[in-house]
C-alpha cells in the first residue's frame, strides 16, 4: 500500500487543490465532471488518476453522472495509454475507504499500465462458500437495491 495518505477536509484535499490549480499537476485531460492527471507516485510509466472535479469521498458520494463520467474518462485515457506506452496489460483500480486501500479521500480511479513482472500485486484469497450461500448473498443484495 502507498505510504502517502491525505486526510484533509472536503474542499481542501490535494485533488481539490489540484482541480482549483492551487498546486501544479501534469494534467492529461479534463471536462465538466472529471480531470485526469499523472499520479505523482507512478507505479508504472503512464499511471494516471481520473478524479471527479467535485469533492466526493467515495463511490457512495458521487452522482450517477459523475460515476459514468469517471469511467468514460478512464476509458479514454486507457486508450491513450495503450497508444502512448504500449503496455502488455492495463488495470483499473478504484478504492473506497482506508481498508479498501483509498489514500486520498476524493473519489478517483487509477489507470495503471501493466507489464510482466511489474511488481504490482493484489492478494485475492479466493473462497468457494457454495451455491446456497451465493443465493443468500444475492438475496441480501437484491433486497438492498
Ligand atoms: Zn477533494
Amino acid at each position: 500500500m502507498p505510504m502517502f495518505v491525505d486526510t484533509s477536509p472536503p474542499g481542501e484535499c490535494i485533488f481539490c487543490r489540484l482541480a482549483a490549480r492551487q498546486i501544479p499537476a501534469a494534467l492529461v485531460c479534463e471536462d465538466e465532471l472529471t480531470l485526469a492527471f499523472m499520479d505523482i507516485g507512478q507505479v508504472t510509466p503512464g499511471h494516471v488518476l481520473v478524479a471527479t472535479r467535485r469533492h466526493a469521498a467515495t463511490l457512495a458520494d458521487v452522482t450517477p453522472e459523475e460515476a459514468a463520467a469517471v469511467m468514460q474518462t478512464a476509458r479514454r485515457v486507457a486508450l491513450a495509454v495503450q497508444t502512448a506506452f504500449d503496455p502488455a496489460g492495463l488495470t483499473l483500480l478504484q478504492a473506497n475507504g482506508a481498508v479498501g486501500g483509498q489514500t486520498v479521500g476524493h473519489f478517483h480511479m487509477h489507470v495503471v499500465p501493466r507489464h510482466e513482472g511489474d511488481g504490482i500485486a493484489l492478494s485475492w484469497p479466493r473462497k468457494e462458500p457454495g451455491a446456497q450461500v451465493l443465493q443468500d448473498y444475492a438475496a441480501r443484495l437484491r433486497a438492498a437495491l
